[in-house]
């Protein structure tokens, strides 16, 4: 255990406070490209002001990334270094009206501290920042060494992280990685992930004539949105299966420590009926597996938008000449983006619609650290202390993406995410909130995860 308590944590914490709420007032919304420079201006400063080394890096036409560094201290260990990974743009904020507060104005009521980035991510940032603090004023000093990669595209689907990765590859270079994000469930348990899956998105296209025509020539003419639907209808049956020829085969299937794992995670199939109101039962009921081993080890295939013809008020007879779909593919591990082209391409021409356009729009890998991996009990065995026991879950994939592929691929890292959200943080929504209690435990954790990360095997 490390020799920093509770109090001198909070004491720190506190102290740092008027800083962290200058960090959320900067409106470092990626999307919008506001106060970009400025907030990776004030991430550096974050880090050399508690003594780190930084560095602002920027590629053409990409957000910079802000590198940081910590040197072990004179009892640490030299030879082990942590890579935080954090990012410090945030979403947009509207719907304005639906705030109960100013969105970039901190505000504190109950406990809670609520400012859109708060949760995702900047209070993790700062919590790691704090830990890093408390370390810097002992004599032994910090436990390892300690990097950070903190981007600001992530909000945007992070299309310059393999860039950055590449380009600076030995300034990166780490042994482990600790990844922006974790949250407690409604039961209060923290999750820690140890994957994310990718994402292969497409447009699919239909152009079946000239101009639009009069809908009495359905008599003879084809039309753009009977082709187009037909052909998605192709890739799945009543049952939910997918029907894409090949789809599954490439699929890495789960390891036995994997299934182990997910196994012991508790989930609430109810609770996500409740949740969303779903006015349909789970699609998984028809599946030969569940729905946990759904969100973890199964890639998806979403009509995510269609459009054709007439949409507007009363009526319109038209033959559309044009449909359009947007389809997004979530990925696993066996599944790259290319592949995946190649075979909805095969499916595609092999049923007759050789004419269905499909066009790769955006695309991320998926990534699962190994769970033999050291890193992943030295991680939930500090989280155990922390929380508590029972009160940690390690998730093998959580069912959202980012960019972890990059990390593993040029680094060659496991990775795994803790942090200080809660169930009803609302990330992206209105109210964005942390509770401040969770907040001074995420600042425990890091400093206990450092310490048991000294301690560990490497
Ligand atoms: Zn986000």
């Amino acid at each position: 255990m490390s020799q920093i308590n509770r109090e001198e944590l909070k004491r720190i914490s506190d102290k740092n406070m008027d800083t962290f709420y200058n960090y959320l007032r900067l409106e470092s919304v990626s999307a919008q490209g506001r106060q970009i420079k400025e907030t990776a201006k004030a991430v550096q400063n974050l880090i050399e002001n508690i003594g780190g080394e930084a560095k602002v890096l920027e590629l053409e036409d990409a957000h910079p990334v802000v590198y940081g560094f910590f040197e072990a201290g004179p009892a640490g260990d030299s030879d082990k270094t942590l890579l935080f990974y954090d990012h410090y743009d945030v979403q947009p904020e509207d719907p304005l009206d639906e705030w109960n507060t100013a969105p970039f104005e901190p505000t504190v009521k109950d406990g809670i501290l609520y400012a859109r980035g708060v949760s995702d991510n900047k209070a993790n940032l700062m919590a790691r920042i704090n830990a890093i603090e408390a370390y810097k004023n002992t004599a032994a000093g910090l436990p390892v060494n300690v990097k950070f990669f903190v981007e600001g595209e992530e909000e945007i689907g992070s299309p310059h992280v393999d860039e950055y990765l590449k380009a600076y590859t030995d300034l990166f270079a780490a042994d482990v990685c600790i990844w922006e994000s974790g949250s407690k469930d409604s039961e209060e348990r923290l999750g820690v992930s140890a994957g994310i899956k990718g994402i292969a998105y497409y447009e699919a296209r239909v152009d079946s004539a000239d101009i639009d025509m009069h809908s009495s020539l359905a008599a003879i003419a084809d039309n753009s949105a009977w082709r187009l639907v037909q052909a998605l209808a192709s890739m799945r049956n009543v049952k939910n299966e997918i029907t894409i020829d090949g789809f599954y085969d490439i699929m890495t299937p789960p390891t036995e420590l994997e299934k182990k794992v997910l196994d012991q995670m508790p989930f609430d199939p109810d609770a996500s009926k409740q949740t969303y109101g779903l006015k349909q039962p789970l699609i998984t009921d028809q599946l030969p597996y569940s729905p946990k081993e759904a969100l973890a080890f199964y890639p998806t295939l979403t009509i995510s938008g269609l459009l054709s013809g007439y949409t507007g008020p009363g009526t319109k007879t038209v033959l559309p000449r044009q449909a359009m779909a947007k389809i997004d593919v979530r990925l696993v591990p066996g599944y790259e983006p290319d592949k995946v082209t190649q075979i909805l391409r095969n499916h595609l021409d092999k049923h007759g619609f050789e004419d269905v356009e499909l066009e790769l729009i955006t695309s991320v890998m998926p990534f699962r650290t190994n769970l033999e991996d050291p890193f992943v009990k030295t991680v939930m065995d500090s989280a155990k202390k922390v929380y508590g026991e029972d009160k940690v879950v390690l998730e093998p994939n959580s069912a959202g993406t980012g960019p972890m592929y990059g990390f593993g691929k040029y680094l060659n890292v496991p990775i795994l995410g803790s942090g200080t959200e809660w169930s009803k943080s609302g990330a992206h929504a209105p109210n964005e909130n942390i509770r401040l209690a969770d907040f001074y435990q995420g600042v425990e954790h890091m400093v206990v995860l450092l310490d048991s990360y000294k301690h560990s095997r490497k």
